[in-house]
């Protein structure tokens, strides 16, 4: 049986309060949308994606599945979620058996979710997930005063993905095209034309992002599941290397701590070049551009700032990007002062900026041996290196787990 998936994501969202489509929203350094995408495609038995998106989102839709494997092709949607899927099902494949609709809107669809329901469709012909309604349950009047109780017992609240035999959904679709009542759901219609869908257990992580607390949400279940990280997507680098020139009547700051010494670093902020070094490490494995871009020194509010507030502010970017700090290692390049009294407060100082425990921080000295600048007491340099891994959970599996790689 070959699965493919059609995920609309043409509408318009207007529980959201923007004019964009929510799914276009950040979510962890990438947009809702992606997150659904690449969790409907990196299931193993699904061998490709059809994305509806509005005419107006077509260049950010096609860079989008660019970026995600097993995205077949872009189709522009219709006005409504039914248009839209009809337009995504002349877009599969001849080969599809079996096909899943997916919410663009649901980024946090789990491998096991998609699984039950494609167990379901090879069982039933038609199924959708869902979970039995916790809360007690009332219809309300229209001012808001309660008019009765309803009973729970058989309600559920259904999710997607919605998963059908191909040939049951687009007979469902084109008879419910000529009734002229398009449905607000695969699984509505599919009743409608007389095939039964069955319930599988879904997720209560599987939330639809409707308002925008719900990215908020959503956002801290995907860091819950950084702790699970599978190590399926490379780490990332950042170098970092600056230099200050010593002057007396200057403090001497360096990796955070205050170093007693005759002369200190000369520099629109406290000048400590190493944590500049670890600050451009930081930005660089993100492409974040460098500390001269974030903190301008023609900016006056930069002016005798502590320079772990630019480190926090690095790593905060590189944490929202999706990222942690797996190690950083410093080499300071000084004639004098020894630093060996100090290494292991500013290991500490430097992780505490950073965020990790100290024992992800690394710092050496050496000399230049009397060459060149460094080497005549002219002033100080330093380089860093960040090692940054991935904080959240990334369901691509290997092509190995895949029983067929490609449609033939
Ligand atoms: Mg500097």
């Amino acid at each position: 049986m070959r699965t493919a998936a059609i995920v609309p994501a043409a509408g318009r969202g207007s529980r959201f309060g923007s004019s964009d489509n929510k799914v276009w929203a950040d979510l962890c350094g990438r947009p809702v949308l992606e997150w659904s995408v690449s969790a409907i495609a990196a299931h193993p038995a699904i061998l490709g994606v059809v994305l509806v998106a509005a005419a107006g989102d077509r260049a950010r839709a096609e860079a989008l599945a660019a970026r995600v494997p097993r995205v077949l092709t872009v189709v522009t949607g219709g006005a409504t979620r039914a248009e839209s899927v009809q337009a995504g099902l002349r877009a599969l494949p001849d080969t599809t058996d079996i096909v899943l609709v997916h919410d663009g809107a649901r980024p946090l669809v789990s491998r096991a979710t998609i699984s039950h329901v494609l167990e379901g469709v090879i069982e039933h012909g038609a199924a959708v997930p869902g979970l039995p309604v916790a809360d007690t349950v009332k219809r309300v009047s229209g001012d808001g005063v309660v008019v009765e109780n309803v009973s729970r017992e058989g309600l559920w609240s259904v999710q997607t993905p919605q998963g059908a035999l191909r040939e049951l959904l687009e007979r469902a679709y084109s008879e419910a095209f000529e009734a002229d009542a398009p449905p607000t759901d695969e699984a509505g219609l599919l009743e409608r034309s007389g095939v039964p869908v069955h319930v599988v257990l879904g997720d209560p992580d599987n939330v639809k992002i409707t308002v925008p607390e719900d990215l908020e949400r959503a956002a801290a279940a995907l860091r819950q599941r950084g702790s699970a990280n599978d190590g399926s997507r490379a780490c990332r680098t950042g170098f970092g290397y600056d230099a200050h020139r010593l002057e007396e009547g200057r403090e001497l700051w360096l990796g955070g701590v205050r170093i007693e010494h005759d002369r200190g670093l000369v520099g629109h902020s406290d000048a400590d070049v190493v944590l500049h070094a670890v600050c451009d490490a930081l930005l660089g494995a993100v492409a974040g551009g460098d500390i001269g871009v974030l903190f301008p020194d023609s900016d006056p509010r930069n002016r005798g700032r502590r320079s772990s507030e630019f480190v926090v502010e690095a790593a905060a970017r590189a944490r929202e990007a999706g990222w942690s700090v797996s190690n950083i290692d410093v080499t300071l390049v000084a004639e004098e002062p020894r630093i060996g009294p100090y290494r292991l407060a500013m290991r500490e100082a430097i992780a505490a900026a950073v965020g990790v425990d100290t024992d992800k921080v690394s710092v050496k000295a050496t000399t230049n041996e009397g060459m060149g600048c460094v080497g005549r007491g002219e002033g100080l340099a330093c380089w860093a290196v960040a090692a940054l891994v991935p904080r959240i959970e990334h369901t691509a599996v290997a092509d190995t787990e895949r029983s067929e790689t490609e449609w033939t």
